[in-house]
């Protein structure tokens, strides 16, 4: 079974104005259109998503969020609807970060709230889990990672709506790298979880790896088996570094 790549960038809280000539750079460095054969998304703060949607145009570049509220609607001040950001033009969103797991106390059970009304919303869910140092270190990465599998992911959930990431947390913004052994070995876990949960209808959906993936390791991870792209934080800021991830995933 072939699944369609994805190479998705996620700017966290980083990025003014200024910022949005990155992607105009990288979608120069990609001669004017995206890559037919994978998904190109990128995930900036909500105040450029809609500027960037625009600037995206017609390069095939998608544009996503980075969270959503799990209701529709209503009296939250301060946060963003999935129907808000498809407005925006989004056709992604990030739920389950683990810097929204663990900044505002996030569960699994808002998680799947969260990724529940995106999908109603017609956007594609990229669902995140991932351990602890202290869980790796306890044996309990593979316990931990299927019970948020498990319980972030609703009903409903095709691979067609929604994707997994798996970011053990050590390895977010800190250099360090789960070796291919581990990777591969987790991405297995989750599709077995999967495809226990969704029979056909989930069992191919694509699973990322993100933590530290940068030009220089990219290439390897990504012909691990099961992996099926990438979710980039610090090295999709930059257009060249970016670009240099989205050609060895190929
Ligand atoms: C992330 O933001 O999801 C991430 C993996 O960050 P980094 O690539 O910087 O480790």
């Amino acid at each position: 079974m072939t699944r369609r790549r994805l190479i998705a960038g996620n700017w966290k809280m980083n990025g003014l104005q200024s910022a949005r000539k990155e992607l105009v750079d990288l979608i120069a460095r990609l001669g004017g259109e995206a890559p037919t054969d994978r998904d190109v998304l990128l995930c900036p703060p909500a105040t450029l998503l809609a500027d960037m949607v625009r600037d995206s145009a017609d390069s095939g570049v998608s544009l996503g969020g980075q969270d959503c509220h799990y209701e529709t609607h209503g009296a939250h001040t301060g946060d963003i609807s999935a129907l808000m950001l498809k407005d925006a033009g989004a056709g992604y969103v990030i739920v389950g970060h683990s810097e929204r797991r663990a900044d505002h106390g996030e569960t699994d059970e808002m998680v799947k709230a969260k990724a529940k009304v995106a999908i109603e919303a017609g956007l594609i869910a990229i669902v995140c889990v991932g351990e602890t140092l202290a869980e790796r270190e306890a044996d309990l990465a593979f316990e931990v990672v299927g019970r948020q599998v498990e319980g972030s992911v609703p009903d409903g959930a095709s691979a067609e709506n929604c994707v997994l990431a798996y970011e053990p947390v050590w390895a977010i913004g800190t250099g360090k790298v789960a070796t291919i052994d581990d990777i591969a070995a987790m991405h297995a876990h989750i599709r077995a979880r999967l495809e226990g949960m969704g029979g056909a209808g989930l069992k191919n959906a694509r699973i990322l790896y993100g933590g530290s993936v940068k030009p220089a390791n990219a290439a390897q991870i990504f012909q691990t088996p099961n992996v099926d792209g990438g979710l980039i934080g610090g090295a999709s800021l930059r257009a060249g570094d970016f670009f240099a991830i989205i050609s060895a995933c190929n």
